[in-house]
């Protein structure tokens, strides 16, 4: 017969563990399942094994500035309820050190591994149960009982038996890095259930360029420099400063990464290769006063490769900036600060961060993570169409939206 737990977290990542630990310390009675060996790989992986685990600048007063969804709002409640700084709280309470790199970021100082112990000393805090590797098989409503036993409203079904369990949590994340146990698990019970899903695509990933458009940049494989990037028409332009990184089949980096979560297929990015020079007026001041080839005088503002590489594009631009015409100068100009070109694709889920889409945020509570028409049934973390900048942001949608949940669990 089935075993009884008050609730069933599926998916032992950040917002699972995070959630069952929560809840099991609240007194109930948890059980956290996963389909992987391991838990928590992508808390390993992450921040180059240090964990970005949140970020300081997020602004507690409009947190969803820096998430992306249909309606970021939604993240307002849980992330202005569990902070940065009570995560930060709980990495001191375990005696974790941390630092702070660009931005805001808060790292690791030794390993994500830490990040990952400390979660799983808080759920055994909470006397958490935890089946892994253990397959899901099939979810059911059980028809309310009204005697005690039968209190239960969902059975599911695994590969070590059936559970009963009277609230259910979808922790399944998104659907990046398939090899390290990424599913579309979430989506398909989401679709069970008749709930709407936001179209899913790949988010925080580098962007490529096929074909003879890109074979002048292919050449500056591994140069990084910052930049400033944007996209969308006028009225919904982003736009990022941050690091740039050409690659063998395109453009990465912390610029592009970010941009990627806002690009629409189809349209061009807006690249600023020196955001702080007026390459106009500067280039053109140069011509009066110097006998220099135009390439050259460029490296006082950039690196010589990309230099090289852009006055390879125009016989004009292969000349001594004395003997220039204006008008080359111009464009030249024009090329640095508003270099447009549009991406043929992404390196998709298996180089993306994250997975942008997801369960529907129109029909989940924002207090408590909770369906709105299915009682007992919540979804937590990146499975949720709320994505967050690169920088920490998604670990704390993770840690804030399992909080939410875990103490919406404890009052029912
Ligand atoms: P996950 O942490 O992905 O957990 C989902 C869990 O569900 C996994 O354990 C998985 O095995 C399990 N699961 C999936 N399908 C099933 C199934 N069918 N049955 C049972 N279990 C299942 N974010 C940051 O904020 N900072 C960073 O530094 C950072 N670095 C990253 C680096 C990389 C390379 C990647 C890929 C992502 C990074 N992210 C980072 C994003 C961050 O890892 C995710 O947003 C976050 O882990 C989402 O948490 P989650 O709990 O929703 O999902």
């Amino acid at each position: 017969s089935p075993v009884f737990f008050d609730a069933v977290v599926i998916g032992a990542g950040a917002a699972g563990l995070f959630c069952a630990a929560q809840a099991g310390q609240r007194g109930l009675k948890v059980l956290l399942i996963d389909h992987a060996e391991k838990v928590a790989e992508k808390i390993r992986i992450s921040g180059g094994g240090r964990c970005n685990f949140t970020n300081r600048d997020l602004d507690v007063r409009a947190p969803h500035k820096h998430f992306v969804g249909q309606n970021p709002q939604f993240c307002r409640s849980a992330l202005s309820r569990f902070t940065p700084a009570d995560f930060i709280a709980l990495m001191d309470k375990h005696g974790i050190a941390h630092h702070e790199k660009h931005k805001g970021q808060l790292f690791a100082d030794r390993s994500a591994e830490d990040i990952i112990a400390m979660l799983l000393a808080e759920c055994a805090a909470g006397q958490v149960q935890r089946w892994q590797p253990c397959r899901v098989k099939k979810i059911e409503i059980l028809a309310s009982s009204p005697n005690e036993e039968s209190a239960a409203s969902y059975q599911i079904d695994t590969d070590r038996g059936p559970v009963n369990a009277t609230s259910l949590v979808i922790a399944t994340g998104g659907l990046s890095i398939p090899k390290i146990g990424a599913s579309d698990f979430g989506y398909r019970l989401a679709q069970q259930f008749n709930l709407p899903l936001v179209e899913r695509t790949p988010g925080l990933v580098p962007m490529t360029f096929d074909g003879d458009a890109w074979q002048p940049y292919a050449q500056l494989a591994g140069l990084a420099l910052p930049v400033e990037i944007s996209t969308g028409s006028k009225k919904e332009r982003m736009a990022f400063n941050e690091d740039l990184l050409f690659t063998h089949r395109g453009l990465s980096g912390p610029a592009v990464l970010q941009i990627s979560s806002y690009w629409k297929p189809g349209t061009p990015l807006f690249i600023n290769l020196a955001p702080e020079v007026d390459f106009e007026a500067e280039l053109l001041a140069a011509k009066q006063r110097s006998r220099k080839l135009i390439a050259n005088e460029l490296t006082q503002w950039l690196p010589a490769r990309l230099a090289d590489a852009w006055v390879q594009q125009d016989a004009a631009w292969q000349r001594p900036i004395a003997e220039a015409s204006d008008k080359a100068l111009i464009a030249l100009a024009q090329k640095f600060s508003r270099w447009e070109i549009t991406p043929t694709g992404t390196e998709g889920y298996k180089k993306a961060e994250v997975t942008l889409g997801g369960v529907d945020t129109k029909v989940l509570s924002q207090q408590t993570m909770e369906c709105k028409n299915q009682s007992g049934l919540y979804f937590i973390g990146e499975v949720v169409d709320i994505t967050g900048w690169l920088g920490g942001y998604n670990f704390q949608w993770a840690w804030a939206s399992a909080a939410a949940c875990a103490q919406a669990l404890a009052e029912r």
